[in-house]
């Protein structure tokens, strides 16, 4: 037994599933998950002593790489200061304007420890805001946890979701309602038939939850027009693409402006943070200035806030997302022509430095044609992957990212990896 199989054999007694997160367990892919004892830089060590190049970085927070110096600097500065106050610091007033200038839509903005409860609290003052309850969302969307959220399409076109996990009550999931990603026009139809009581539509602008479906320009437009033409708040959900995808993050790359936006992961530089923020009249309705609910004990953490400041400071330099757009076009360049060279079925893209791989003949543009990609073949490369040192996200159905810290050699090595993979079919 390796010392890996060995701590999950172990977890699995005291930890449901023996994890944390459920997709940490490699259920989708088989095997016993690598538990991981340190990381530094694009590289990552299990309890093994393997090491791997890191193609997760913390499911996305960790675009500096593991262990940032300036980061992990910043954070045992702010720790010998006090861990928590439970009162207002300085430093969270400067991440608060560094996030608003940073991204024009948010005018006001408010600091949580999580992605799931910056969306959750966004669709509450989205409701609060209009006086309405129902929500748009799309399938393979991924939002947190939030009850609102996790629902599944209904079982026709245009009729409100059930819930996708036990223990959410039916009547709040029948609230949502689930279209198809991409389609325009579904989102056209919705709003036709139910355009008076929609409080708000959320969406991830790059889907990165159901692998990697980057938006149609239409899509993304229909919607800004829509929810404003019905009075209805649109929230992109930039946990995933803030600052991940570019300088102003999916928003400012595409050039569409929502009415509120979320952010997590790269925000907290691999400290527990989120954030929601955007017009001014609708985060006023926030407490203690309106009647939307909202709190936390560790909001707006110092040490949180010490990792987040940091990294966005960092990743300001310019040239930042050129380089990092580049790089991780060189790697899903060099992985599609490896496959293609090999005559193997299969594809891939990227949006700044997320990426997604497809067995699949050209990337999807839909919930649906994700689904119909080779999941099998998915988990034989990705288990080929890893044996060779290279840790890819263990799932057909998430995405990828690249870090500051992968270096061309690392990006080489990965597609000479895949490659040899490949070609041995
Ligand atoms: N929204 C999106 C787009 C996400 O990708 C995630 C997490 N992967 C969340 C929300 C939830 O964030 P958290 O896991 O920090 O609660």
């Amino acid at each position: 037994m390796t010392r890996n199989e060995e701590l999950f054999s172990r977890a699995q007694k005291t930890i449901p599933g023996g994890v944390n997160s459920p997709v940490r367990a490699f259920r989708s892919v088989g095997g016993a998950p690598c538990f991981f004892a340190s990381g530094s830089g694009a590289r990552v060590r299990d309890a093994d002593g393997k090491e791997y190049i890191d193609y997760v970085g913390s499911w996305g927070p960790l675009i500096l790489g593991h262990a940032d110096a300036d980061t992990v600097r910043a954070v045992q500065e702010a720790a010998m200061k006090g861990l928590s106050f439970g009162a207002p610091t300085e430093a969270e007033i400067e991440l608060a304007e560094l996030l608003v200038r940073r991204v024009p839509s948010m005018e006001m903005v408010r600091l949580v420890s999580s992605g799931t409860e910056a969306t959750m609290s966004a669709i509450r003052l989205a409701r609060g805001f209009t006086g309405r309850d129902a929500i748009i969302k799309f399938e393979g969307c991924y939002h947190g946890h939030g009850d609102s959220l996790l629902v599944k399409a209904g079982s026709g076109l245009l009729t409100f979701g059930n819930p996708s996990s036990a223990g959410v009550p039916a009547d709040l999931a029948q609230h949502t309602l689930v279209l198809d990603y991409n389609d325009a026009q579904g989102l056209r139809d919705a709003f036709a038939k139910h355009g008076k009581t929609i409080a708000c539509v959320i969406v991830e602008p790059v889907a990165g939850n159901m692998n990697l479906i980057a938006p149609k320009p239409e899509f993304l437009a229909a919607m800004r027009e829509l929810c404003t033409q019905h009075g209805s708040v649109l929230i992109f959900d930039e946990v995933m693409t803030g600052f991940r995808v570019g300088p102003g993050s999916a928003q400012g790359l595409y050039g569409i402006t929502p009415d509120l936006s979320t952010f997590g992961k790269v925000v907290g530089g691999g400290m527990p943070l989120g954030a929601f923020g955007g017009r001014r009249d609708i985060m006023e309705k926030i407490a203690p200035l309106g009647p939307v609910y909202q709190a936390g004990t560790l909001s707006g953490n110092p040490l949180s806030v010490a990792a987040g400041l940091v990294t966005l400071k960092k990743v300001g330099a310019p040239g930042f997302y050129d380089a990092l757009t580049a790089k991780t076009r060189t790697l899903v360049d060099g992985l599609a022509a490896a496959a293609k060279k090999r005559g193997v079925k299969f594809s891939a893209q990227s949006v700044g430095g997320m990426f997604g791989v497809y067995f699949a003949a050209t990337p999807p543009t839909s919930y649906a044609e994700v689904m119909a990609s080779d999941k099998e073949a998915f988990n034989r490369f990705f288990h080929a992957m890893l044996d060779a040192g290279f840790y890819l996200a263990p799932s057909a159905f998430e995405a990828g990212f690249v870090s500051a810290a992968h270096s061309d050699a690392d990006i080489a090595a990965t597609i000479a990896a895949a490659d040899a993979i490949f070609a041995a079919g």
